[in-house]
């Protein structure tokens, strides 16, 4: 079988169209017609060998070439491999030795805009090595895999596969085209998250090296100083303790982000329990917490122990950022759709900034729950709203005093939420504090 169609072309009658055969029949009627009247015989039957030469054309087009590599692909009448591009979920396209485009799939049409077949490929698409590859495939039947960059549109990235195909007696090229934007996106922002912790890790590393030779040399015969010096060498462990901590506690969030939680959890317990967990820095700091909750549980749908870790971050940065003196305000409420919820926790102040670091689909029926943290503390410029969530992200750095935060705090807070396909918000007016807003589907009766 494999040798029969590495040799010779085969015939293949099933596949010859309808038109084929009715030219065929056609062909032998006029031939008994020729036999039966004598008169116009001669010219019956030279009418009748046009008609059947034309005939076999037709019918050659469906004939299997000879095969002479194995990745060539075998093409009987583009008809037939029609229904095959459209198949395929990537653009796809069937280009001739001349160039020209004699196939496409619907999601070609729709990405690269071309109108007509026959139109040649270099009208939608210039790049050289893909023209190269196009010309390798007809004339030597090489397959390649091109890589290349549309800068004019928005920098996306494409592979492109060009496999020869035999086409009766001539070649063509399959072309089919990979969107990689999206890999290479996520590859480069791996790249980034793991230079940018290297980085972090490595500042109180540097620091403590520094802390232990001065110990071990000038410092060596002061007792005042070794003390000193150990205290600032506790301060940059525990920095990177909470560093590793954060990192450790991101990457389990996003491990499964994509899995929503199913269970129930009380929205007033989680409040309750954070806020007695944190009474004791607050009040060392001259911060009074204010809880505003109701007496009835408020049940969502969500895991209890990432939801304390949200309201948990969000109040410490409440905690820190306000002055002694000052006061922290919890609410813990519920609310209707996204719309609804969006103006009940996120917009209260008149002439705040504000960002919506993540809203949640639309879905019917849904009702929420909120929880918004407002603090009395020199609130943040309207430029940088955008970027709290941003791994690593800390407005003193930017603003050249460092207070040793991670920057990590609100970045877990942000894949806890969209692992609830919940929203978070920040409304926030220099001078007058900042109010970090978290929300999450409310529980039905069940
Ligand atoms: P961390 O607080 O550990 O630095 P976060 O991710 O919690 O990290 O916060 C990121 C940055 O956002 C902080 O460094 C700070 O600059 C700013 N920020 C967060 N919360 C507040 C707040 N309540 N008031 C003022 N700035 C804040």
């Amino acid at each position: 079988m494999v040798m029969d169609r590495l040799t010779r072309q085969r015939w293949r009658w099933d596949r010859a169209p309808a038109s084929a055969w009715a030219a065929g029949a056609l062909a032998a009627l006029l031939v008994l017609l020729a036999f039966a009247t004598d008169m116009s015989a001669a010219l019956l039957i030279l009418l009748a060998a046009g008609i059947a030469f034309w005939a076999g054309r037709e019918a050659r087009r469906y004939v299997i070439g000879p095969v002479s590599a194995d990745d060539t692909i075998e093409l009987v009448g583009l008809a037939e491999l029609a229904p095959l591009l459209e198949a395929l979920p990537d653009p796809a396209l069937l280009i001739d030795a001349s160039m020209r485009i004699v196939g496409s799939n619907a999601a070609a049409r729709r990405q690269m805009q071309f109108e007509t077949r026959g139109q040649f490929l270099t009208s939608i698409l210039r790049h050289p090595d893909v023209l190269e590859a196009v010309q390798a495939a007809v004339h030597d039947g090489a397959t390649r895999a091109v890589e290349y960059e549309q800068a004019a549109r928005a920098e996306r990235h494409t592979r492109c596969y060009v496999a020869p195909v035999n086409w009766g007696p001539d070649r063509a090229a399959m072309l089919v085209f990979h969107d990689q934007t999206a890999r290479i996106s996520t590859e480069r922002m791996r790249a980034d998250f793991l230079a940018n912790a290297s980085h972090e890790l490595r500042t109180p590393l540097a620091s403590l090296s520094l802390l232990i030779e001065t110990i071990a040399g000038p410092a060596r015969d002061s007792a005042e100083d070794r003390d000193r010096f150990l205290k600032m060498m506790q301060v940059q462990a525990d920095r990177m303790r909470r560093l590793i901590d954060d990192l450790l506690s991101l990457s389990r969030i996003e491990l499964d982000e994509h899995v929503p939680p199913s269970d129930r959890a009380d929205l007033v317990v989680v409040g309750h329990e954070v806020v007695d967990m944190l009474g004791g820095v607050a009040r060392e700091r001259g911060v009074e917490l204010k809880l505003d909750a109701p007496d009835e549980a408020i049940r969502v749908v969500g895991e209890r122990f990432q939801l304390t870790q949200v309201a948990q971050n969000l109040i410490d940065n409440a905690i820190k950022y306000t002055p002694s003196g000052g006061v922290v305000r919890i609410e813990l409420g519920t609310s209707g759709d996204r719309e609804e919820t969006i103006a009940r926790a996120g917009k209260r102040w008149d002439e705040a900034g504000r960002v919506a670091m993540l809203t949640p689909a639309a879905v019917a029926n849904r009702s929420y729950a909120y929880i918004r943290v407002e603090d009395a503390g020199p609130g943040i410029a309207m430029r940088f709203l955008p970027r709290l969530a941003e791994r690593f992200f800390r407005v003193e750095r930017e603003l050249g005093n460092e207070r040793g935060g991670t920057g990590l705090g609100l970045a877990i807070v942000k894949h806890i939420v969209n692992r609830h396909r919940g929203g978070f918000l920040v409304e926030s007016q220099p001078g007058r504090g900042s109010a970090f807003a978290a929300y999450v589907e409310l529980a039905g009766e069940d």
